[in-house]
C-alpha cells in the first residue's frame, strides 16, 4: 500500500477522492466502449491527438494515455497543436505540459489569424475560413506525421448541439459521427468522447488541473446558433432528466422505414410480402415506447479500467 493510501483525509476530501476515481473510471469506460463500437483504434495505428488547449483535448489525450497503457495491442500517440498565432496564444503552456507528460508531440505554427483577419470583413464571423483552414493544415501535417488517424475532442453534447442545429437550421438529420472518412477522402477521423458528456468533461478539468488555454483569444463572436441549442439541451438535462440521453441513443438505432428518406429505404418498389412483421405499420399513431426511456448509461459495480475488457480492435 503506498503512503497516499494511508495518509489521513478528512471525509470531504474522503468523498472528493472517492468521486474523482469514479469520474475516472467512467471516463475510461465510455471512451473504451465508443472505441470499440465504432473501431476507431487499430493495432499499429499511430493517432494524431489534436490538442486545442481546451478541457475535452486535455481530456481525450490523458483517457487515451491511460486506455494505450492497458491495451492488449500496440498503437502510438502523438499530440498536435496548431499554432494559429492568435494575439495572446501562451506559446510555452502545451509544449511544457507535453514534455511533462512525455508523450510525443508536435506544435504546428500557421499564421491563420492575419489571413482570417485579413479576408474577412470586420464584424462578419471568422470561424468558417478559420476552420477550413485549420482542417486543410491539420490533414497536410497528419500526411506528415504518418497518422492513420485523427482524433478529435468533440463529445456527446457537441453530438447533440451538431444534430440539433442541422435540424433547425439546415432541414437535414444529420450529426457528427463518431468515426468517419475527412472530407478529402484520405484520412479517418475518430471522436473517442463520442460517448462523453460535457458534464463530465468539466468536472476531469477541474479534478486533473489542467492548464486550459482560453479558446476566445481570435476575438470571434461565439457561434449563436450553437449556443442556442446548447441552452435547450442544458434545459432539458435540468427539467426532463434523461431526454437528452435519449435523443442521443435514438441515434445509433434509425429506422429508415419509419422515416422518409427514399435513399434509405425503397418505398417506390415496396410490396407486402404477406409475412407478419411486428416492425410493419400499425396503421394507428403509435404510442411513446416508454420502455426504451434508456437515460443514461447505467452506472456499472465493477467500471474500473483494471475490471474492463479493452477490445477496440485488431488489424486482420
Ligand atoms: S473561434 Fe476563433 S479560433 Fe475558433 S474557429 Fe472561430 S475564428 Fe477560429
Amino acid at each position: 500500500m503506498s503512503t497516499a493510501d494511508t495518509e489521513y483525509r478528512s471525509p470531504a476530501e474522503e468523498k472528493a477522492r472517492h468521486e474523482g476515481n469514479k469520474l475516472s473510471k467512467r471516463l475510461a469506460r465510455e471512451t473504451t466502449r465508443a472505441l470499440s463500437d465504432y473501431n476507431m483504434i487499430e493495432e499499429g495505428d499511430r493517432v494524431m491527438v489534436c490538442l486545442s488547449g481546451g478541457k475535452d483535448s486535455y481530456a481525450m489525450l490523458d483517457i487515451l494515455m491511460a486506455l494505450q497503457k492497458r491495451a492488449p495491442f500496440r498503437f502510438e500517440l502523438i499530440a498536435v497543436n496548431l499554432d494559429q498565432k492568435q494575439p495572446g496564444f501562451p506559446p510555452d503552456i502545451l509544449p511544457n505540459y507535453l514534455t511533462a507528460l512525455g508523450v510525443p508531440f508536435h506544435i504546428e505554427t500557421q499564421d491563420t489569424y492575419s489571413i482570417v483577419t485579413r479576408v474577412v470583413p470586420e464584424g462578419k464571423t471568422m470561424c468558417s475560413l478559420c476552420s477550413r483552414l485549420r482542417r486543410g493544415i491539420l490533414y497536410r501535417v497528419a500526411d506528415e506525421l504518418g497518422a492513420t488517424k485523427i482524433a478529435l475532442g468533440h463529445h456527446r453534447d457537441d453530438i447533440l448541439g451538431t444534430l440539433f442545429l442541422n435540424l433547425f437550421y439546415g432541414g437535414k438529420l444529420k450529426g457528427m459521427p463518431p468515426k468517419l472518412v475527412s472530407d478529402d477522402g484520405r484520412h479517418t477521423v475518430i471522436r473517442p468522447l463520442a460517448y462523453v458528456p460535457e458534464s463530465d468533461l468539466i468536472a476531469y478539468a477541474q479534478l486533473k488541473q489542467f492548464p486550459i488555454i482560453p479558446c476566445n483569444l481570435c476575438g470571434s463572436q461565439e457561434n449563436l446558433k450553437r449556443k442556442e441549442v446548447t441552452r435547450m439541451v442544458q434545459e432539458w438535462d435540468r427539467k426532463f432528466p434523461g431526454r437528452s440521453w435519449n435523443v442521443f441513443n435514438a441515434l445509433s438505432r434509425v429506422v429508415p422505414s419509419h422515416l422518409m428518406d427514399r435513399e434509405l429505404f425503397d418505398f417506390v418498389g415496396l410490396k407486402p410480402t404477406g409475412v407478419p412483421d411486428a416492425g410493419g405499420d400499425i396503421a394507428f399513431d403509435e404510442p411513446a415506447d416508454d420502455e426504451q426511456a434508456c437515460g443514461a448509461p447505467a452506472e456499472e459495480g465493477a467500471d474500473g479500467l483494471n475490471e474492463q475488457k479493452i477490445v477496440f480492435s485488431r488489424r486482420a
